[in-house]
């Protein structure tokens, strides 16, 4: 099979930090195939090197994790693989190799990578450009295999030209050539805006590119416009039930109880409806999460008594928004097989998870502004599960996007509070 054409996230950088975090927090599966070759691993006389390494918890095999989580490769220090150490990267299973990128077929014959934010060095730019291991990304490709390539369903009546022109105009939102005065949490709301006014236009205008390219400008110019004067109002208390309720759907981490009866799994999935109602801590749903009540974050109280945060406070949300746009890794396989607006519409919609999570984060760090440590994990927390949930792929939670569409997401957005 020929090598499909590879396209690597341009502005993304990533080099391990050896913060073992996704050691730590990942369920890891590995195949038979790969539990058999490492189980022949010579380790010579290097001492406590675990002889049961996997189990298998239903289908599939997975690395052993100690008590506190990790894997049990992880060193003593629990920060590096004693694996990766002693026989490099090569030897270690798929799964370990692949972290953090996410590989997507996207058209036929072409293959997108982008780095995951939920990865602290990602996060923050740290290491070589995603570009600089085009080698070894192009290898992990040919491993996986690559898939068939958006379909016509998920297009939704879309050619080539109008999704690079859409996906390119909204970047260029993200990442104005100049200040156009916009805070982060009015450019969310203008992203949000164009890509409502892409999808009531349609496909067959869309497709029109001479036409497109004429109104693309003012397009642009008439949401950043709205968007900077909007005043909306607010949630009614309904809406902010289901918002708090999909904050903590993106918030659930059900690996941490892969290897946990069904008792433990139905509570969990109990506590879910307390969090319509601003009970319980995320972090009795997530270990990553902040241990603060929503009801103490107080999160549709606005930005009463709260300064603004800065622009640069919101870098790792961009870059979040402009490798999903560019991927375009927003619909299709890397969106739950849903197509091009729904996909798009979850995207821009992020944001408020995104603002209502870091909220959460600086209340509990006992701050009044938002900062970047608060936005790193936000963006981590939220982006773990965009297109990756075993919950948010039912269809109940596509309704709840749909809820927040206009005139509701901008209500959202006032309710939590404008950044
Ligand atoms: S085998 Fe190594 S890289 Fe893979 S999860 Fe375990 S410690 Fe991490």
């Amino acid at each position: 099979m020929a090598m499909p054409k590879v396209h690597i996230a341009r502005h993304q950088r990533y080099s391990c930090i050896l913060c073992g975090r996704c050691c730590r927090r990942f369920q890891v599966r590995l195949t038979p195939a790969e539990a058999e070759r490492l189980q022949r691993l010579d380790w010579g006389d290097e001492a406590d090197v675990p002889a049961e390494f996997h189990h298998r918890i239903g289908e599939h095999l997975y690395f052993r994790r100690r008590e506190d989580g990790g894997c049990v490769f992880l060193d003593a220090g629990g920060r590096a693989c004693r694996m990766h150490a002693r026989f490099g990267l090569g030897v270690k299973a798929l799964t370990c190799r692949g972290y953090p990128h996410n590989i997507a077929t996207t058209w036929p014959g072409e293959v997108s990578v982008v780095a995951r934010l939920d990865c602290p060095a990602v996060q923050r730019g740290q290491g070589e450009p995603l570009t600089a291991n085009r080698r070894q990304i192009e290898a992990l490709v040919a491993e996986l295999g690559t898939g068939e390539g958006f379909t016509s369903r998920q297009l939704q009546g879309l050619n080539r030209p109008a999704v690079t022109a859409m996906t390119a105009a909204l970047v260029s939102l993200v990442e104005p050539a100049q200040d156009d005065g916009l805070s982060p949490g009015r450019r969310a709301y203008a992203l949000f805006l164009a890509g409502e006014r892409f999808r009531a236009l349609g496909a067959s205008f869309l497709n029109d590119r001479d036409t497109l390219a004429e109104v693309m400008p003012s397009l642009l110019r008439s949401v950043c416009d709205e968007a900077r004067d909007a005043t909306p109002g607010y949630l009614g208390p309904f809406a902010r039930l289901l918002f708090r309720e999909w904050l903590a759907a993106y918030c659930r981490r059900d690996e941490e109880l892969v290897a946990s009866g069904v008792g433990v799994r139905l509570r969990r999935t109990a506590a879910l409806a307390g969090y319509a109602f601003g009970l319980g801590t995320l972090h009795s749903i997530g270990a990553e999460h902040p241990a603060v009540s929503l009801r103490r974050v107080g999160l549709f109280a606005g930005r009463r008594g709260r300064e603004a945060s800065s622009h640069e406070a919101w870098a790792a949300y961009r870059q979040l928004i402009v490798a999903r746009l560019e991927g375009p890794q927003f619909f299709g396989v890397t969106y739950y097989d849903q197509p091009f607006f729904v996909g798009l519409r979850a995207l821009l919609q992020s944001y408020a998870l995104v603002l209502a999570a870091a909220r959460c984060h600086a209340v509990w760090r006992g701050a009044a502004v938002i900062v970047a440590d608060d936005v790193h994990y936000a963006v981590g927390a939220i982006d773990h599960c965009l297109g990756r949930s075993p919950l948010l792929q039912w269809p109940s939670w596509r309704r709840l996007e749909e809820h927040f569409a206009l005139p509701r997401y901008g209500r959202l957005l006032q309710s939590l509070g404008w950044e």
